[in-house]
């Protein structure tokens, strides 16, 4: 069975936020809410410092907090480790708000738009989602898109129509999508020759985000 993993290359990440913006107008999420988001970061001790772009979102954990406190069963894990949340079932009560350790997850109550009093935008008339409304809601590694690719014979991570739009949208190449259970993946092979850390490991939810860092001895202080 595949399991679907997001990897951020901090090494490549240059902060541009080019995948927030990717995955607000590919999701038309509301103004306030970032299911892709880049946190700016000052790593290193004095004088050895540097910045670091660290994209964040939901983890799809293994083992997931969220879904453990839900109430509702609303939120649920598909057999490829996608975490979901089902808007029917979901009661709003933001239990899985608070257990995420990654804040990953958002409750928008009153429709929200980029353009208050004007207009909506193409983006928002085509792909706003009112089902999103009072319920939690947040990034789906783009779900859609992978079930459009398995059902047309396309590879999630390499094919563009079966890949999460962050990644796709990455000016850098450093957002890699991929099937972590196959060997020859280029998530596995990433991996097999990349350092690489999890965020929260110690909580043992076994995310399926991975970053590749070299840490700051990379620079050329000379
Ligand atoms: S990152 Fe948070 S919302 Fe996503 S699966 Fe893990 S606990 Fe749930
Ligand atoms: S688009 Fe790529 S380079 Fe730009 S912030 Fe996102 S991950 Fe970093």
């Amino acid at each position: 069975m595949s399991r679907y993993v997001m990897i951020a290359d901090l090494n490549r990440c240059v902060g541009c936020q080019t995948c927030t913006a990717s995955c607000k107008h590919t999701n038309a999420t509301a103004p306030h809410v970032q299911w892709r988001k880049v946190l700016d970061l000052e790593v290193g001790e004095f004088p050895d410092v540097r910045r670091a772009f660290v994209p964040v979102g939901c983890q799809h954990c293994a083992d997931p907090p969220c879904m453990h406190v839900c109430p509702s069963t609303a939120t649920g894990q598909r057999k490829d480790g996608l975490v979901t949340i089902d808007y029917d079932l979901c009661i709003g009560c933001g239990y899985c708000m608070v257990a995420c350790p990654y804040q990953a997850r958002y409750k928008v109550v009153e429709p929200a738009r980029a353009y208050t009093g004007l207009k909506r935008m193409i983006h928002e008339l085509k792909r706003e989602d009112p089902k999103r409304l009072k319920v939690a809601q947040k990034c789906t590694f783009c779900s859609d898109r992978i079930d459009y690719g398995l059902e047309n014979g396309l590879t999630p991570g390499i094919d563009p129509d079966a890949t999460p739009a962050c990644a796709n949208a990455c000016i850098a190449d450093a957002l890699v999508f991929g099937d972590i259970e196959d060997p020859d993946s280029n998530v596995s092979q990433l991996l097999a020759e990349n350092k690489w850390f999890r965020m929260h490991e110690e909580l043992g939810t076994n995310p399926g985000f991975y970053y590749l860092w070299d840490g700051i001895d990379q620079e050329d202080k000379s």
